[in-house]
């Protein structure tokens, strides 16, 4: 008869106790360190990063199956890639990416684009300057009913869905306005060169939290997702079925959705508490596609808007002297079509259209292939990160960062006061939640 071993718990004592390991919960956990702070990290997965995943294809190239682009005014991801030794280059992209429809290249300028063009204007327009009160119950589906012509309407679709991994028919209008607005404008969300695809790291952007966290060793504690925080006279326990772990402060550093594994005691206040219910996380599928060289760029850019089903965007990724790398990306309900194939019906979905688009059969044939669904990510729950739900009227960025009872503090890129969903804003937020701590904590011996 199999017998039951009760799973072994191990218990530790620290000063700063981090839930989460993706870059926010590994920043803030090196900044604590390198004050002579002592920390432990507890994350979920077996890994880290969180929505930051580097992978080697079988040409040897690194790439990226999470958060990859470093934007045009994201200077605390460029000095860190600067500081840990990782090469930043710029991506190969055209001034405008090709559009296929219906397996065949649509005109970038037509009528179609114009219309969506104008479209975007106007949403933009409004986002600067008053947006509409109805706006608050008017989903991106309803607005996208209005306009005229069926290849605009479904341009505008794939945007949408790509730039934000939004359902849109559960996103209001006022949240995409209010997310154009925050994050700059339309031309800094959307554009390559200059915008938030800017450059991309050789390693990999994963590569940075792969390193923090060795930097850190063993106080970095994987498999150990955190069920329970108590918090009481005598500090703060945070539990996990194999850790138990005792400190004075927490950090907690989760997508706002995750929030709903822990039970707090005692709970926690209402307006933090309600965010569980007033986000939720996109869906966003990533593939890359590995060959031997980026032969198209002798005929074609490899830069798309894919219209056929599903829709989706495609990036000439490739490092330089290196293989090719195609990204394909895919948001929103699209995305979670692709989960019902399997794995070989999923591929030839994603890049039959490619065929077309570069002009080469050759291109159905990658040296290797990287996909991930992280919508399925049973520890993020999503990407790209935390959206307003549509019953609600919170959920919008930045998430508040104010501590509780001077024991829990919140970071992650949810709660960064700059570039909030990007790898830029865990960062800062790390930054800062490490900071807020120190200030609280008497003087340490940095190094000991
Ligand atoms: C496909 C995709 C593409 C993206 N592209 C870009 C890009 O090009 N550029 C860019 O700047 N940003 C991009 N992003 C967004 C960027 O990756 C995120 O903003 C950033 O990585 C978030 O970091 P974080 O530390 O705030 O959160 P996370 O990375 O989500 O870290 C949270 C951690 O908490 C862990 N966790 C969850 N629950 C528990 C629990 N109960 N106990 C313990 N641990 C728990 C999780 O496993 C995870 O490791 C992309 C994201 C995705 C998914």
């Amino acid at each position: 008869m199999a017998q039951h071993t009760p799973q072994r718990t191990t218990e530790h004592n620290t000063t700063v106790a981090i839930v989460g390991a993706g870059m926010a919960g590994l920043i803030a956990a090196r900044a604590l360190h390198r004050q002579g702070i002592d920390v432990r990290v507890l994350e979920s997965a077996d890994r880290v990063g969180g929505r930051m995943m580097a992978e080697t294809s079988a040409l040897g190239s690194r790439l990226d199956l999470g958060g990859q682009w470093v934007g045009h005014s994201h200077h605390r991801f460029s000095a860190l890639a600067a500081e840990l030794g990782a090469t930043v280059f710029a991506m190969h992209t055209p001034k405008r990416p090709g559009i296929v429809h219906d397996g065949h290249p649509v005109p970038v300028l037509s009528a179609a684009t114009a219309a969506a063009g104008a479209a975007l204007l106007a949403v933009e327009l409004r986002a600067k300057l008053r947006v509409p009160e109805r706006w608050k119950s008017t989903t991106v589906a309803d607005w996208l009913h209005k306009v005229p012509s069926a290849t605009a309407r479904r341009l505008l679709e794939v945007f949408v869905e790509v730039s934000t991994t939004a359902d849109l028919d559960r996103f209001t209008m006022s949240a995409f306005a209010a997310m154009v607005r925050y994050q700059g404008g339309l031309s800094t969300m959307l554009s390559t060169k200059g915008g938030a695809q800017d450059r991309l790291i050789v390693e990999g952007a994963g590569t940075l939290t792969d390193k923090l966290a060795a930097g850190l060793g063993s106080r970095v504690l994987t498999n150990s997702p955190v069920t329970a925080i108590h918090r009481g006279d005598r500090g703060v326990v945070v539990q996990s079925p194999s850790t138990v772990v005792r400190a004075s402060k927490v950090i907690i550093c989760l997508p706002p959705p995750m929030l709903a594994t822990i039970t707090f005691d005692p709970p926690l206040p209402p307006a933090r508490a309600r965010l569980v219910d007033e986000t939720c996380m996109g869906s966003v599928y990533k593939a890359i596609a590995v060959y031997d060289q980026p032969f198209w760029r002798a005929t074609v850019d490899a830069e798309f808007v894919l219209l056929d089903s599903p829709g989706g965007a495609v990036f000439d990724t490739s490092p330089p002297d290196g293989p090719g790398h195609l990204c394909v990306l895919i948001g929103g309900r699209e995305a979670r079509t692709l989960d019902l194939l399997d794995e070989s019906a999923r591929r030839q979905a994603v890049i039959g259209a490619l065929a077309t688009a570069v002009g080469s059969p050759s291109i159905l044939e990658p040296r290797s292939w990287h996909e991930k669904s992280w919508q399925l990510d049973e520890h993020v729950g999503g990407g790209y990160s935390a959206l307003p739900t549509v019953a609600h009227t919170g959920g919008f960025f930045p998430l508040p960062s104010d501590p509780t009872d001077s024991t829990l503090y919140w970071a992650g890129t949810e709660t960064a006061s700059e570039h909030a969903g990007y790898i830029e804003g865990a960062i800062e937020s790390g930054e800062r939640a490490a900071r807020q701590v120190i200030g609280t904590l008497p003087p340490q011996h940095p190094g000991s």
